[in-house]
């Protein structure tokens, strides 16, 4: 077989493949843990290829191993949608009522395919010598009963042992179409959720000064909240807490006896993690001094998704050998969370960020008139595979 030994080139070749894989993924879109279609032709594919598929993995995720020994590269791709209803008049339109890929993981998994392809079509011994392990994840956007995620349950199933180094690509419709977004060091946010109850004794619109009030000690509460980023984190590191939801109450002259709460806590690194969360307790604290109480339940989410400065380097240097120095964006950190952190907690690797936007209107993540630009696809194979085979000969 032959094949073009440019690797842009080479992806270029596969553009159409990957696109109407991409196409076909969109419109049959599956919410997480439930990509049994999308394994199914996941695996499929990869058998096609000549590719043993190791299937249902971390529930329903797809796992190949191509080529053999040390060092291993891990290149995952996430396959879980939305449940969003799409808006787009496309002719590849999903096809599921309230179900979208509306994040670009279709386009993930197309596109690690297509790394697929190349390697098939690359002979054996013209790769270098080690193991490229593919690994297709489910459930990214969300956590099971559980607690959780995609990544998670491969890291169970030991789908991740031996893994050396590990890269992922992330579609982003909001960056230039194209272009290539790569943070050395912190790149993504951990995420906590919190839920909260405040108490009090609730009692009549007219008659207060009788018991105690939760929506009044919520009042204050929500300032001391919003303070803990203000006033109680370092000024210089990056953390947020916001709140999502406030539940209290039935009747307009009826002060009700308890309010609940919902938010989400973010930031980097595990010191500043677990600040915000003595401090969430003090602030909830107030309640008692103002005669209520609280009960908080903190439900644990992803870690911080960490760009190893040595892999994101070598992804740069590809990068911009193949297509310029002018690819690179200036590297922008973002307190968006990625499950994807629990796999650079067990070995160093990295996510960038590959540009795919429209330029008519906003076509935001998570919203349903997403929509990425096919024509940057080829860049991400090409970039995943030959930083992957540079990992490879980096430690042979
Ligand atoms: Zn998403
Ligand atoms: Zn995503």
């Amino acid at each position: 077989m032959t094949y073009h030994p440019d690797r842009l080139e080479h992806a270029r070749t596969l553009a159409d493949r990957i696109v109407s894989w991409r196409r076909d993924f969109h419109m049959h879109p599956e919410l997480g843990f439930e990509e049994f279609r999308t394994a199914r032709k996941v695996a499929e594919t990869l058998n096609e290829l000549g590719f043993e598929a190791e299937t249902g993995v971390g529930k329903t995720g797809v796992v190949a191993r191509i080529g053999e020994g040390r060092p291993v590269v891990g290149i995952r791709a996430d396959m879980d949608a939305l449940p969003i209803n799409e808006e787009n008049d496309v002719e590849y339109r999903s096809q599921a009522p309230n179900v979208m890929h509306a994040c670009g993981h279709d386009a993930h998994t197309a596109i690690l395919l297509g790394v697929a392809t190349m390697l098939s079509e690359i002979p054996e011994n013209e790769r270098p010598p080690g193991e490229i392990r593919l690994l297709f994840q489910p459930c990214e956007e969300n956590q099971e009963d559980e607690g959780q995620s995609g990544a998670l349950r491969l890291i169970d199933d030991k789908a991740l042992e031996g893994v050396d180094y590990e890269q992922a690509l992330h579609m982003a419709s909001t960056l230039e179409s194209g272009k290539i977004e790569m943070c050395s060091g912190y790149a993504m946010a951990s995420h906590d959720a919190f839920h909260a109850v405040i108490h009090g004794d609730g009692g009549h619109g007219a008659a207060p000064h009788h018991g105690t009030d939760p929506v009044f000690m919520l009042a204050q509460i929500i300032n001391a909240i919003f303070g803990i980023r203000a006033r109680r984190i370092d000024p210089v590191l990056p953390a947020i807490i916001s709140i999502g939801t406030i539940h209290c109450g039935i009747a307009s002259n009826v002060i009700p006896a308890s309010v609940e709460i919902s938010g989400t806590i973010r930031s980097f690194g595990s010191d500043v993690r677990e600040r915000q969360i003595a401090e969430l307790e003090k602030a909830l604290a107030i309640s008692r001094a103002m005669g209520g109480d609280y009960e908080l339940e903190i439900r644990n989410g992803y870690d911080a998704t960490y760009n190893d400065p040595d892999i994101a380097g070598i992804i740069e240097g590809t990068a911009t050998k193949m297509a310029g120095a002018d690819v690179l964006n200036p590297p922008q950190p973002m307190l968006g969370a990625e499950d994807f952190g629990f796999m650079t907690r067990l070995a160093p690797g990295a996510m960038f960020q590959l540009g795919a936007k429209f330029d008519d209107i906003e076509r935001g993540h998570h919203t349903p008139v997403f929509n990425i630009d096919e024509s940057s696809f080829p860049l991400g194979a090409a970039v995943l595979l030959e930083s992957a085979f540079h990992l490879l000969r980096k430690s042979a």
